[in-house]
Order: C-alpha cells, then structure tokens, then sequence
C-alpha cells in the first residue's frame, strides 16, 4: 500500500455496514486515511463503535466530527442526507472533499449540492457491494473487494477531487466507473432495487397465506425461497428510502418487469414450450456471464 493516505483526517457519518468497512479497511491494511472519525446518531451506536475499536475518535455529533476533517463521507440512509448536510454545512472547511455512498444517486445531489459551501467539492459514489446486515457489528473489511464503485461526477468538478475519490475506492479493493446520476439510477433500479421489491413482495404474499400454508412454506422453503428471505431481511430505513428516492426508476423497470411476467403467466397458461424454455435458458445464460466475470 502507498504510503500516503489518501485523506488526512476523514470524518464517516454514520456508523453501519458501509462506514464500518471503510473505517476496519484503513485499520487492517491503511492508506485510506491517517486518521477516521466517526459518529453516529444514537448514543448506542457510538457507545458501540467505541466498543469495537474501528475508529481513531468517534465523535458525539456530525458538526463535530468534520472538525478538522479533508474528506467527508456521508454514511446514512438516502433520505437523511439532507437533514446531516444542514448540520455540516456549515463546518465544512473550504478544501473538504466531501462525498457519499447512498444507493440513490439523483436524490443525493438534489439534496446535497445546493447546500455545498465555497470550497467544497461533492463527489458522489456508490460502492456496489453489500450484504442484509446493518450496524456497526456487520462491517468488515474486505466488503468491497472486486466489487463495483460507480461514481456520478457534477458537471465542472476538478478532475484532480475525482481522482482522488477513485484513488479511495481503488485502495479498498474497488473497480471504478463513472456515470451520471440518472443512468446509475436506471442500472441500480434493476440490478438491485427491482430483486429487492421482489423479494419484499414475495414474502409479503408467502405471509398473507393462511397459516397452515405459512409454516409448510417455512419448513418446506427451498433455496429459491430462501434466498428471497436472505435480500429481504435487509434494513427498513435504508430500502424505504431507496424506494421513495428512486421513484421513476423502480417503477419503470416495475411496469417493464410486470409485462414480462405476464407474458411468462400467459405462455404457461397456453403450454408455450419453446417461451418457457427460452426464459429459463436466458436466466441460466446470465447466471454464467456473472460467474465469468466474477461477479456472482
Ligand atoms: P446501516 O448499517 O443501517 O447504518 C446507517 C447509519 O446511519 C447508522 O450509523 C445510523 O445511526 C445512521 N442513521 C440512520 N438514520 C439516520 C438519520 N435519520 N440521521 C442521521 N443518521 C442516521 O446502513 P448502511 O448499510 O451502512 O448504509 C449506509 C448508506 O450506504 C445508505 O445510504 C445505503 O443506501 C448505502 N449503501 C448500502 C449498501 C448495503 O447493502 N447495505 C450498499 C451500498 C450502499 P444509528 O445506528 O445511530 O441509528
């Protein structure tokens, strides 16, 4: 690892899956920062992450926690990005790099850019990688190794500013790219929050079935199942945001997925062979093209 960190003091706020990753990389491995604070919203949490030992200072509040700070990284659900961003604004020194990690990328700048102090430059990034777990217990360092970080540059930042937040993402063990915020949406909106929906509702029917069914599901449930419970157990605030965040998206692909389906429920209704079959096959197809390029 080089040498030089890429930040000097860098402030995480939040303290869940994604800011605990970060925070126990530059632990384990270095060269993200010399020094990573953080802070969260409830006393528990912060008593926690003191607890675990992740972070060089945790902070009682996001104000406190920029003190000082030369890069930014807001770590909370979506929709609480602009209620933190009121906090630090006015904290933030001229020079901060401040950037993100939420799954919405057209809602963040809505909410942050406007609110960005002189000096201050916003570059926002998506790390494509997690798992169902939140909390400063579920972080782990290796998190986002050989996974995707999408970066959705403003028009008009200095290159150098992006470079360095590729620079972050590359020494946590990330592949780049960079896109603008209303493509991320669309490619995020059917590669992750579609399956989630999916998920949400097939357990939401699997539950409303009476309950001598619901236990046959449950002692019965075979990986198809079980794999549907594994995405949704993920966390209520941070997919419930996600949702409101990335309306148009979802809804499109929705009504694009709803088609399709349909036109599956009609070919088994009509004993179309050759639909049922070209279906399964093209699933299977990119099941192998994930595998090949090492992202199953
Ligand atoms: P997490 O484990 O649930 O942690 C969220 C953190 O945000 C907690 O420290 C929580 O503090 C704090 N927080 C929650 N609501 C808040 C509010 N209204 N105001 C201020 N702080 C608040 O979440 P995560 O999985 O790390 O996700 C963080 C961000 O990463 C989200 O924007 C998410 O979209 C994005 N992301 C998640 C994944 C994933 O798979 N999980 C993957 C990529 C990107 P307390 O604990 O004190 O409540």
């Amino acid at each position: 690892m080089p040498a030089e960190p890429v930040f000097g003091r860098l402030a995480l706020i939040g303290a869940g899956l994604i800011a605990g990753s970060i925070a126990r990389r530059n632990r384990e491995q270095g060269g993200l920062a010399r020094e990573v604070v953080v802070t969260a919203r409830t006393p528990e949490t912060r008593a926690r992450v003191r607890e675990l030992g992740f972070a060089d200072h945790v902070a009682e509040d996001p104000a406190e926690a920029v003190q000082g700070a030369d890069g930014v990284i807001l770590c909370v659900p979506v929709g609480a990005c602009r209620s933190v961003m009121e906090r630090i604004a006015p904290h933030l020194a001229p020079g901060t790099l401040l950037s993100d990690v939420g799954s919405t990328k057209g809602s963040v700048i809505r909410d942050v850019a406007p609110l960005l102090p002189p000096g201050v430059v916003f570059v926002p990034a998506h790390p494509m990688a997690g798992t169902e777990h939140t909390g400063p217990d579920s972080g782990f360092a290796s998190l986002f190794e050989g996974r995707y970080t999408i970066l959705t540059p403003l028009e008009g930042t200095p290159p150098e500013a992006i470079e360095r937040v590729r620079e972050f993402w590359r020494r946590c063990g990330s592949m780049i790219e960079t896109m603008d915020a209303t493509t991320h949406d669309k490619v995020v909106a059917i590669v992750s929050h579609l399956p989630h929906l999916i998920a949400f509702t097939i357990c939401g029917t699997a539950d409303d079935l009476s309950e001598e069914t619901r236990e046959s599901v449950l002692k019965f449930a075979a990986s198809g199942f079980r794999d549907f419970t594994r995405i949704a157990a993920s966390d209520v605030a941070m997919w419930r945001d996600v949702f409101l965040n990335n309306r148009e998206a979802v809804l499109e692909m929705l009504a694009r997925f709803t088609e399709d389906a349909q036109a599956f429920g009609r070919a088994i209704r009509w004993g179309q062979e050759e639909f049922i079959v070209d279906r399964i096959a093209r699933g299977r197809k990119i099941r192998r093209g994930l595998i090949e390029r090492k992202q199953a």
